[in-house]
């Protein structure tokens, strides 16, 4: 090879420095999409609508057949879908919210905002997943709601959970901020529980160009309740029906971003678990890599499991791999409320804690960089 000739002297013999991977870059699918997302902001600015018009209506319904359930509706994102979808399903006597601990404070955030006690159950050590078995311990009489998310993707096992909940008057609703696409014998997540909450923050698998998130439920009586919540109580213009309502709203151009993406969204998800296969079948025997093979999941994120991930982390870290921990922090220590959890003990989910570190995993990421991510977990 030929050196150039610069005027400042000898090419440095050095070998190109690599840019890191990233754990996610959003500016490579707004790249691609920034032609569409310019006709679509002509279009909606032409229209006049800017809230609960046009594409609201129509993203709420191409929703509801893209997942097969009755209703959808639009809110201003994943953590109030979730406050408000509690609020309609609680029961009237009952107060307890009951979820994992490992999914990173969402519905923590939504019960304690909608007035209602948390209880956390344990997860699955294999797939991190609340199950039936892991529930069962801590239902009582007192909980009026099961929150099932489908962490990192993974669609959990509904049909279980709901036959442990229907004799105790609990209803289950899922969290698909994560799994928006999953699909199991028994259909989408979304339509597997009494209701679900979506989010559409950017990052997500449908990711808007802004905040947004939605409802879904095949139950006239708890679409009702949040068509009202969201809106002022209203059940008229100017009526307020219901008390504790408020505002969270879709817009119209992130539901216009919506509608754009959501036919494109099986073809992302499948990508994302190639990725994650390929990671899988190259990662040292150290380690092991949660899977994502199915169309049951979306391959959200990809997680490692190891022991020693301090050395795991610095180690891809020298090789130009940025990683992340989803997440450090399980619910009950969270700072702000563990002085009300001090007696709960949830091992796996402690555990787990200490062990998991997320690798890059978005669609846009280039067969060379899936390839450096893979050399770099064989050599660990
Ligand atoms: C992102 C996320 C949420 C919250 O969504 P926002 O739109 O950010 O409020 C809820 N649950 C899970 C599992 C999430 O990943």
């Amino acid at each position: 090879m030929t050196s150039e000739i610069t005027l400042d002297g000898p090419a440095s013999p050095e070998p190109p420095v690599l840019e890191p991977v990233p754990l996610n870059d959003l500016s490579r699918g707004l790249a691609a999409d920034k032609h569409d997302i310019l006709t679509l902001v002509e279009r909606v600015v032409d229209s006049g609508w800017l809230v609960q018009g046009p594409e609201h209506t129509a993203f709420e319904s191409e929703l509801a057949s893209f997942l097969g359930v009755e209703h959808v509706l639009g809110v201003a994102s994943g953590t109030d879908a979730l406050e408000l979808v509690l609020r309609a399903a609680m029961p009237a006597d009952r107060s307890v919210v009951v979820t994992a601990a490992n999914c990173g404070g969402y519905t923590t955030t939504a019960a304690r905002r909608g007035g209602f006690q948390l209880r956390y159950a344990d997860v699955d050590a294999a797939t991190h997943l609340l199950t039936a078995e892991t529930l069962a311990p801590v239902l009582d009489a007192d909980v009026g709601v099961v929150v099932v998310t489908h962490l990192y993707g993974r669609a959990a096992e509904v049909a279980a959970i709901r036959t442990l909940c229907a004799p105790l008057g609990i209803l289950v609703v899922e969290d698909c901020a994560q799994a928006l696409g999953a699909r199991t014998d028994a259909g989408r997540v979304g339509s597997l529980a009494d209701a679900a909450a979506f989010s559409f923050y950017p990052t997500k698998n449908l990711g808007a160009i802004g905040d947004g998130g939605a409802i879904s439920t095949g139950s006239a009586t708890i679409a009702q309740a949040v068509r009202e919540l969201r809106q002022y109580g209203w059940h008229g213009k100017y009526t307020i029906g219901r008390d504790g309502g408020r505002n969270s709203r879709l817009d119209e151009l992130q539901a216009a971003v919506l509608r754009l993406r959501l036919p494109r969204l099986d073809a992302g998800n499948a990508r994302r678990r190639s990725i994650i296969s390929a990671y899988a079948a190259a990662a040292s025997e150290r380690l092991q890599v949660l899977t994502a093979e199915g169309p049951n999941h979306t391959g959200h994120l990809g997680v490692v499991v190891t022991d020693d991930r301090r050395a795991l982390q610095d180690h891809l870290t020298s090789h130009g791999i940025r990683t992340d921990v989803h997440y450090p922090i399980p619910d009950h220590l969270q700072p702000a409320i563990n002085a009300e959890h001090t007696d709960v003990a949830l091992p796996v989910t402690e555990r787990l804690a200490q062990q998991i570190l997320s690798v890059p995993v978005f669609p846009e990421l280039s067969d060379a960089e899936v390839a450096r991510v893979c050399d770099a977990l064989g050599r660990f």
